[in-house]
């Protein structure tokens, strides 16, 4: 079946064609690790992962490298405000490799509570400097930089056309600037490449041009390369990166290899709070720990996200969570009744409403439409192991665990072992995972390991 996926940099949705037969590279934006993610955050990478399970669906092979920008990067996309790493160390008194090794592990505790596949390739920034430097290196050689006092900068002007995603020309950047740009820059839209560190920066580099730190945008581009090829099928994102680091990551490429690096270009929708926007005076930054104080699992949240098409705005508030908790068990009722069903559906009937799926799901991944075929057949009064064993081949999608047992809510301290086995066990670290074990026990709790994760019960 066509699978049909919006492109932003055609403006259209597009018939889906892998450059190599059946198997699809694809690279997606991580985070910067500086802080907890939110939700707004993790709907990108729900996002990222509903793509994933879609493409497997249609029976694609992936090689798919998601970046963890541990370097960092400054407060706005374009080259303005303080350090964002920098700024955290300050905050927390502590070097910002700590920092970013810690929040990189919360940040991979949370997908792995949303049950978020991870993608083949997990990239970190400070682990790829060399190949930023050669690409930085080849892109002056090309003729496409120019150096000030302290910077190396992108010329955008070389290029045939800067600003192919969000199609905007030079003066309206100029017009939309906060900012009065640095005044070194010949155009508006020239950006950093990379930067000479000041005397008390701490995440500095020995480099082709003294101690440096490179500028955001180059790490994608470098390891996308790396491990992906000059070019790739497709690269991901949340929408605010179109206008400034998707288009320079473009520029780059192109002042590189002269093509652009992804021929499909998607982008999740941002997350409002109350209608809102999510920021720190309105105190509503929700991370998935304040929803589990208030008795939702992260599963809830992955539930209610399939309410709303990735290119629309979602509205979260309290009431549509319990919505989506009151739906997500409503769900896995209906499974088990299926499961125990004894009634027969023919062929015709499940073939009928794989299709309908099928179809919704490669309507540009349009789980709404989706998520009504998926109630047709739970909700149907007929009984039947047909329908449940047709339900978990939907689950390959929404990845709800419709089949595993709820789990019990632990106390806190619980949570923490079992969130840390979890990982343990995701990297394959058994000798952490069967210590893990042994504590859980202790403390009176039986472990049981299934294919969908652990299961903890009180004793
Ligand atoms: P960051 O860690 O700041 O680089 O952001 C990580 C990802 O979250 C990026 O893909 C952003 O586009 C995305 N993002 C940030 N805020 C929101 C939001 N409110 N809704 C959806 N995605 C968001
Ligand atoms: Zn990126």
């Amino acid at each position: 079946m066509e699978l049909k996926l919006y492109n932003t940099l055609t403006r259209q949705k597009e018939v889906f064609k892998s450059i190599d037969e059946n198997k699809v590279r694809l690279y997606s934006c991580g985070p910067t690790v500086y802080y907890y993610a939110h939700i707004g955050n993790l709907r990108a990478y729900l996002f990222m992962d509903n793509l994933r399970r879609v493409l497997k669906y249609n029976g694609y092979e992936l090689l798919h490298a998601m970046n963890i920008t541990d370097v960092g990067h400054l407060e706005s996309d374009a080259d303005e405000g303080e350090d964002k790493m920098l700024k955290a160390a300050k905050r927390e008194n502590k070097d910002p490799y700590e920092i970013a090794k810690f929040y990189t592990e919360k940040f991979m505790i949370d997908l792995n509570k949303l049950n978020i596949s991870m993608p083949e390739i997990i990239c970190k920034a400070t682990e790829h400097i060399k190949e930023m430097e050669e690409y930085v290196q080849k892109i002056i050689e090309n003729g496409y930089a120019y150096e000030t006092k302290d910077t190396i900068y992108f010329d955008t002007s070389k290029l045939d056309k800067y600003g192919v995603l969000s199609n905007i020309n030079a003066e309206e950047q100029k017009a939309g600037a906060r900012v009065e740009f640095d005044s070194q820059k010949k155009n508006v839209t020239d950006f950093a490449l990379w930067i000479k560190a000041p005397e008390n920066h701490i995440m500095k580099w020995d480099t082709f041009w003294g101690k440096c730190y490179p500028g955001w945008h180059i790490e994608c581009s470098a390891m996308g390369r790396k491990y992906l090829g000059e070019q790739f099928d497709i690269h991901t994102g949340g929408i605010d990166h179109i206008p400034i680091h998707h288009e320079n990551e473009i520029a780059q490429s192109k002042g590189y290899s002269g093509k652009i690096p992804a021929n499909w270009w998607m982008h999740c929708e941002f997350l409002l709070i109350d209608g809102g926007k999510m920021s720190k005076s309105l105190n509503n930054v929700y991370t998935i720990g304040d929803l589990e104080n208030k008795g939702f699992s992260a599963m809830d949240y992955r539930m209610f996200n399939f309410t709303s098409h990735y290119r629309n705005k979602l509205n979260f508030t309290w009431d549509s969570l319990e919505s989506a908790k009151i739906a997500l068990s409503r769900l896995k009722e209906a499974y088990k009744k299926h499961a125990n069903g004894e009634e027969h559906v023919s062929e015709e009937t499940i073939d009928e409403y794989e299709r309908k799926f099928h179809e919704a799901i490669n309507d540009d991944l349009n789980m709404p439409q989706a998520m009504g075929v998926v109630w047709d057949v739970a909700k149907n009064l007929v009984k039947s192991k047909d329908f449940a064993k047709l339900l978990l081949k939907f689950d390959e999608v929404l990845g709800l665990k419709l089949d595993v047992e709820e789990k019990i809510d632990l106390p806190e301290e619980i949570q923490k072992i079992v969130d840390e086995r979890e990982l343990a066990r995701k990297n394959k670290d058994w000798a952490k995972s069967d210590e893990l074990r042994d504590i859980l026990n202790e403390k009176g709790y039986t472990v049981k390991d299934t294919k969908d994760g652990m299961i903890v019960n009180l004793k």
